[in-house]
Order: structure tokens, then sequence, then C-alpha cells
């Protein structure tokens, strides 16, 4: 469970949203500190050999002018100072001899092992040579004009001592900055969507209920969510209207049909009585007053859906045996059922009373009870099964049928609806928009959940007090 909610929060768009905004965040701020860093790095090392440079080249001047031997009375002359004492000196003659050389203290262990890395002619070459983990030194090269070469090196450890706490710095401070810049982006990403949320909310709602009068939550923040919130209303508007007014004339047409009908049932009646030896003709009237019948009770249905809907129904509300209602529409059924082979039974233990209109809420099991036997082949199960809560009564009607696809499961309600795989059954499509209509003029509700060729379970919650 927990890894389907993470599995969709991965695939969330907040999610998305968050992470480029994370991964944005962290690349830039990476780019700013190497940047920095390397700046920083370069300013140093620049400075370093600059200091080097101007050594070099008053050592070559006071060795063109004084020899070796000048070069070394200079050098312990100025030895005294400290920044002298820091330096490495060498002066390799055109053999690659040691003609002179001065080396600092800490410069100690290189002594006995790297100085040949030194002595190779790569003149006015820069060498870098790391002494040990932490510190390393900076030599510059230059030939002398007699042919030998004067090596200046000095220790640029500080170059260490600066760096390194700009790398802890950013390591301390960016991993915070990270985890802030993550939690920010969550919630900015999360307030963000909040709108397409609700937008999202509303149309599921729409979709599960029916209940075309949901509308989206507007801001009047007047940016483009607020906008497409707002258009998203106008289109919800203009559907329900569509679809209000459809009913409205499918109602009118309902009604307006009604008188010519009846009228033509009776034409047809009285011709069959006259016409009663005329075979041909009596069959044609009858298969007409057959039909009358027929399109009369559609439009008697849609009338009677159409009364439940607006409201406009009157029930004839009393207190009620459930248990015993529903024995009596199973009663009615029994032969169907037998002939069906379909095992029906009525699973009431403990009969309680509830307030309803006996005569329409019988129609509305007969209704559920007549789909039952219908869409459940030979051999299969259908079970009433009553139980009453604390404030409600619960009607299940269980059956062993061919279940209802997923995608039709919303729009079984819908007037004239008949499922694809239904339609080779007698029927107008009409039962369950009546059932509904009528349990929830009762303030009831009716759901159903089905397994196709496992099944369907239809329930009928009805308030115990009115
Ligand atoms: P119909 O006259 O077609 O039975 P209803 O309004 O009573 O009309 O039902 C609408 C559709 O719902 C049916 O066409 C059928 O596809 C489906 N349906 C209703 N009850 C069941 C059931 N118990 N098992 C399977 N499908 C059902």
């Amino acid at each position: 469970m927990s890894l389907k909610i993470l599995k969709h929060f991965s695939r969330s768009f907040s999610f998305r949203l968050n992470l480029w905004y994370a991964s944005i965040f962290s690349v830039s701020a990476l780019a700013l500190f190497a940047f920095l860093y390397f700046r920083v790095a370069a300013g140093i090392e620049h400075k370093d050999r600059e200091i080097l440079d101007a050594r070099v080249k008053e050592y070559s001047a006071i060795y063109q002018t004084a020899g070796v031997q000048g070069l070394r009375a200079w050098l312990s002359r100025a030895e005294e100072t400290q920044r002298q004492r820091s330096l490495f000196v060498r002066v390799l003659n055109r053999f690659d001899d040691v003609a002179f050389m001065t080396v600092p203290d800490q410069w100690v262990e290189l002594r006995t092992r790297g100085y040949d890395l030194l002595g190779n002619r790569r003149l006015s070459a820069w060498i870098r040579v790391p002494r040990d983990e932490e510190r390393d030194f900076t030599v510059a090269t230059t030939p002398l004009f007699d042919g030998s070469v004067l090596q200046v090196g000095r220790s640029t450890n500080s170059r260490e001592t600066l760096l390194y706490p700009m790398r802890r710095v950013f390591f301390t401070v960016m991993i915070p900055m990270l985890l802030l810049g993550i939690a920010g982006g969550a919630l900015f990403a999360h307030r963000a969507m909040q709108p397409v949320r609700e937008i999202v909310g509303t149309a599921q709602s729409i979709i599960a209920t029916g209940r075309l009068e949901a509308r989206v939550p507007v801001r009047n923040t007047e940016d483009e969510l607020d906008d497409l919130a707002k258009l998203f209303n106008r289109l919800l508007d203009t559907n329900h209207a569509l679809i209000k007014s459809m009913r409205e004339s499918l109602d009118n047409v309902a009604h307006d049909l009604r008188t010519p009908l009846t009228r033509l049932r009776s034409v047809a009646e009285s011709a069959l009585q006259d016409r009663a030896d005329d075979p041909r003709s009596a069959e044609a009237l009858a298969d007409c007053i057959e039909e009358a019948d027929r399109v009369q009770t559609i439009l008697a249905t849609l009338m009677d859906v159409a009364e439940a809907e607006s409201g406009a129904i009157k029930l004839k509300r009393e207190k009620t045996d459930i248990c015993q209602l529903l024995r009596d529409v199973v009663e009615l059924y029994e032969y169907i059922a037998e002939e069906k082979q379909i095992e029906l039974t009525c699973d009431c233990a403990e009969p309680f009373e509830i307030p309803i209109d006996a005569t329409r809420m019988r129609r509305v099991f007969a209704n559920l009870l007549d789909n039952a036997i219908k869409y459940t082949p030979a051999g299969g199960k259908v079970k009433f099964v009553a139980s009453q809560h604390e404030t409600e009564a619960l009607v299940k009607l269980i059956d062993t049928g061919m279940g209802i696809p997923t995608e039709e499961q919303n729009r079984i309600w819908e007037r004239l609806f008949r499922g694809d795989r239904s339609r080779t059954e007698r029927g107008l499509g009409l039962g369950l928009s009546l059932v509904k209509a009528i349990v929830e003029a009762h303030g009831g509700k009716v759901t159903v959940t089905s397994e196709v060729g496992e099944g369907s379970t239809f329930t009928v919650t009805l308030p115990k007090a009115t």
C-alpha cells in the first residue's frame, strides 16, 4: 500500500517540479561555489608566482653582477629576515651540478629524496611538488646568462590554509542549504498545485456521485490557474444547463405523448372489437395495442423518474417491516427464479420497521431483483440481506451473475441506459434510474459494487428516521 502511495507520489507533477527545482538549485549552488573556489585558487597561485618572479629577477640580477659568491653573500645577509629563510634557492651549472643551494628548514625531508625532481632543465618552467599530504611548494626555474639555471622555490601551503576552510564551509553549508531547498521546493510545488488538485477533486466528485452542481472554489487571484478554475466552472455550468434542458425536453415529450398515445390505444381497441371477424386486421390491431402499452410504460416510468428527481413526489411514508416487504418481493419472483434454476433467498432474521413509502420501495426492490434474476445465468444465486444500524437500514442484493464492467458502473443509473451485454434481455433501461430517484427521495442512497463474471451487489441505504 505504502509502495503504491510512494509510486503515485513519485509520478505526481508536484514531485517532479520539486525534483527539478532542487536539482537546478543544487547545480547552480555547486557551480557558483566551484567558480569561486577556482577563482580564489587561481588568484592565490598567481600571487605566489608573482612573488617568486620578483625574487627570480632580483637574484639573477645579483648573479649577473656578483656571480655565485655575490648571491651567496647577499642571501646570507638577507637570511636574517624571516622571509628569506622560507625560500629555496639553487644554482645549477651547465653540467647540472649544484653550484649553490640554500634550503628552508621545512624542506629537510626533500633533501634526501626529491631534489632530482627539480634537477631537470625545464627552463622557465613552473614545478609544483607536493611535499606531504597537506603542504606543497612552487619552484620557478630560469636560465642565467652563463648557461646555469637558477631555481627559487617557496612553500605554498598558505593556499591550503585558505582553500581548506572554504571546502569545509561548502560542505557544512551546502547540505542544510540543499535540504532547505528541497523542503522549500516541496512547499512551493504543493501550494502551486493546489488549484489543480481542486479541479481534479471536483471532476472526480462529479464522476463518482453524478452531482453536477459541484464547482471548483475560485480564489480571485487573477492568475492562470484562477482563470483555469473559472473556465472549468463555466464549462460545468454549460454542461449542467445542457443536461438539465435535455432531461426537461425528455420529460416534456413523455408528458405530451401520453394523451395521444392513450387515444391511439383506445381507437385501436374499439377497432379491434369491430374487426374481430377479420383475423389479419385483428392481429395488426392487437400488435398496435401491445406496442402502445410498451411505450406507455416507458412514458409512465419516465414521468415517475422525473417526478421523483424533481422532488415533487408525494411519499406516503408509514412504518413498514422491511423484512416482510422483502419477503413479499421474493415471493413474487419465486416462480421465475425457480424456472431459471436460480437459488433465491432472503436473509433477514430480525424484523425491524422503518418509515418508507411501501408501494414505491416494493417497486425499488422488485426492480433490483428483476435485474438480478435477469442478469444471472441458470444455476446462480441471488440473495437479499437486510440489517439495521444506529441511524440507517441496509438492504443488500447479492447476485452471482454476469457483473457490470467498471466503465459502465456509473452510467447504469442514467435514463434509458442499457449495458452493451444486456441488450439481448428484455428491458427499457429505466429500472435503475427509477430505483435511484425513489431511494434518494427517501433520503437514502443506492450504490453498486460489481466484478465482471463474478456478480454484483446493490446496496440500498435508508435512514431510520424521516
Ligand atoms: P434494463 O431494463 O436494461 O435492465 P436498468 O436501468 O434496470 O435497465 O439497468 C441498466 C443496466 O444496468 C442494464 O442494462 C444492465 O446492463 C445493468 N445491470 C443492472 N442490474 C444488473 C445486474 N444485477 N447484473 C448485471 N448488470 C446489471
